[in-house]
């Protein structure tokens, strides 16, 4: 059953159309993540599900209820923001009570139902903390703790790591796919324009580009199967080499697609050129070749590489490893 179902979704700003036409189902308990360049609508589609900007027609149903002109406290959602916004001055336990008790709720239905959280989120040794004394991770938890107890159906959370440095990210990131399985019932929209954030935390990636969904399927379903150009482009790191038709004509394709890390250098190789770049990183190497004609390929070795700058070398898409697509772009094959 569906908890987010969003049909013919139009947004525009005067004549610009920032979504145009989205459909979008959402299951019980999934981790899905909006992944798209700056631009392409992301904010726009969660913020219009948050009930933070009005919609220009379609439909946003929130556990079978239509929710377009529903204010956004009665939606039954909680938005995660960047800063986590916990009261200083109070406990964990207060921190995570607060909503409740302005509620009026009872003393020990409040300690129940914060209890039960901070049992879920393994918060409990922490209760009677302040928040200067928890790391990030468990701030995060104590910011989603706050909103687990008022048992929202979705939670929303718009770029939450992007102020963080690299290390910290990488922390975070483990830490909120974490807190997903940590609640399984819980479903949780997550935008971001990072794809290896996308590929490393997500159920499902809805990828948006102008506007409009380009493809949606499992991290590997978008690695390994793209619709188009623009999908196969845009997951994978570094990105996926597209090759011109004097080498696509050989497949039978406008263009043809190959991953780095999909290509095998060799004597043997039935395409060559010249190195003008090595990037040595240590666990691989990234070799950047010009292969003539203003076009350039990546070659990824596992390991260090011996291969120098200026080499001529040949190489070979592996075995089944060619993608095809057609003039427009889109995906041949599938
Ligand atoms: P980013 O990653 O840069 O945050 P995004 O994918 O989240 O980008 P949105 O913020 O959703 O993009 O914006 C989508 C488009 O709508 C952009 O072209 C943006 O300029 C436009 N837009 C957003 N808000 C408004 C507004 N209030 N008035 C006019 N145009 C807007």
């Amino acid at each position: 059953m569906s908890t987010l179902s969003i049909k013919k979704l139009v947004k525009k700003y005067g004549q610009f159309e920032a979504l145009k036409s989205i459909d979008l189902e959402v299951e019980q308990g999934e981790f899905v993540v909006f992944v798209g360049p700056s631009g392409c609508g992301k904010s726009t589609l969660l913020r219009s599900i948050a009930g933070l900007e009005s919609i220009t027609s379609g439909t946003i149903e929130l556990a079978d209820r239509l929710i377009n002109d529903v204010e956004p406290s009665k939606r039954g959602l909680a938005m995660v923001f960047q800063t986590y916004a916990l009261y200083p001055h109070m406990t964990v336990r207060d921190n995570m009570g607060y909503s409740l008790k302005l509620a009026k709720m009872s003393k020990s239905e409040i300690a129940e139902k914060v209890e039960a959280a901070a049992e879920k989120l393994q918060l409990s040794p922490y209760l009677d903390r302040k928040p200067f004394a928890l790391s990030g991770g468990q701030r995060q938890r104590v910011a989603i703790g706050r909103a687990i107890v008022r048992n929202p159906k979705l939670f929303l959370f718009d770029e939450p790591l992007s102020n963080l440095d690299a290390a910290l990210r990488v922390q975070m990131r483990l830490e909120i796919a974490q807190l997903s399985q940590m609640l399984p019932e819980t479903t949780m929209i997550y935008v971001t324009h990072d794809q290896v954030e996308a590929m490393t935390m997500a159920d499902r990636i809805v990828v948006l580009r102008d506007g409009a969904i380009e493809q949606v399927g499992t991290p590997l379903e978008l690695f390994q199967s793209p619709a188009n150009i623009f999908v196969a482009q845009f997951i994978g790191s570094p990105k996926m080499n597209i090759f011109g038709e004097r080498f696509a004509k050989d497949f039978s394709a406008h263009s043809i697609g190959v991953r780095p890390e999909h290509l095998t250098v060799g004597d043997e190789g039935i395409w060559s050129g010249q190195v003008v770049r090595v990037e040595q990183l240590g666990s691989d190497a990234f070799i950047h070749v010009d292969i003539g004609q203003e076009e350039f390929v990546t070659v990824r070795h596992v390991g260090i590489t011996q291969i120098t700058l200026g080499a001529n070398i040949r190489f070979t898409p592996q075995d089944g490893q060619v993608l095809r697509f057609d003039r427009a772009g889109k995906r041949l094959d599938e």
